[in-house]
């Protein structure tokens, strides 16, 4: 395993600026929850670096829905433990950040073009409190979850990135949480990084840093390699949705770049205010 980490200068670069900084994590395990891992750690730092959010709108690979976006508008979020088979410290975990039922129903506002809808039955599932424990320890950022729509295109996900992008001059934190490469199938603990991931990885940076996000949307020309790095696209929509707020002018910094047991990129990356 390989860990790039460039955060120590990345507090400089969250210079002045009216335009919130976007985050996407990749989350990996949630065992991480619990550890003092390279990643925990890198987390906990990213936090020491922002701006302090109004609120944080969380895209979770972990919240999948089908034909609609949901925006959760309950007042307090409920800790969710989407997994199985993990220990009992784990299912013990609560991260109690208040929700925001009005930014959140404006989000549903913005969104209805996009078959946005309520909904109050969710929470903060894995994906989002595993990981925002370690950004904001004192789970006093006003915080709510939007789903990712299984039932449509690449492109759709990009799109309610632009609709959300507004947000940003508000001083709105957008949160994606999800895997560049995400095949569990094909994950071997303590193995090295297969030639698919490493590819699929390789390429997203690679089309990132061009700004080419219609070319990580074009899933007919990504072909096999998308379906080996993601069997199921769940990880992947989040990542999208970061690349679609982001402004032309933005800067790009990757904080963490790893692919762990053969198949599960940690690549992190953050678009800021140049
Ligand atoms: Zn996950």
């Amino acid at each position: 395993m390989s860990v790039a980490l460039d955060l120590a200068t990345l507090k400089d670069r969250f210079t002045a600026s009216d335009r919130m900084p976007l985050v996407f994590l990749g989350h990996g395990s949630p065992m991480n929850a619990i550890q003092d891992t390279p990643f925990s750690r890198a987390w906990t730092q990213l936090g020491r670096s922002l701006p302090r959010p109004q609120a944080v709108v969380v895209v979770s690979a972990h919240w999948m829905t089908r034909g609609t976006t949901l925006v959760d508008v309950s007042a307090m979020p409920r800790t969710i433990h989407d997994f199985y088979g993990f220990p009992e410290a784990l299912y013990q975990e609560q991260y109690p950040a208040p929700g925001d039922p009005a930014l959140a129903r404006e989000v549903v506002s913005l969104l209805a073009s996009h078959h946005a809808a309520e909904d109050d039955r969710w929470g903060l599932d894995h994906g989002a409190w595993a990981v925002l424990k370690f950004v904001f320890p004192e789970a006093d950022v006003p915080m709510f979850q939007v789903s990712v729509d299984m039932g449509r295109g690449l492109d759709h996900q990009l799109e309610v990135g632009r609709a959300l992008a507004g947000l940003r001059e508000r001083g709105v934190l957008i949160f994606g949480s999800g895997n560049v490469v995400h095949n569990l199938r094909a994950r071997r603990p303590g193995g090295q990084p297969l030639d698919f991931a490493e590819a699929f990885d390789t390429l997203f940076a690679e089309r990132l840093v061009q700004r080419d996000f219609a070319a990580l949307a074009d899933a007919a020309a990504l072909g096999p390699l998308l379906t080996a790095a993601h069997p199921s696209v769940d990880h992947y929509l989040p990542a999208l949705t970061i690349a679609g707020a982001s402004h032309a002018s933005d800067d790009l910094t990757f904080m963490t770049e790893a692919i762990e047991m053969g198949s599960l990129s940690m690549r992190s990356f953050v678009f800021h205010a140049a």
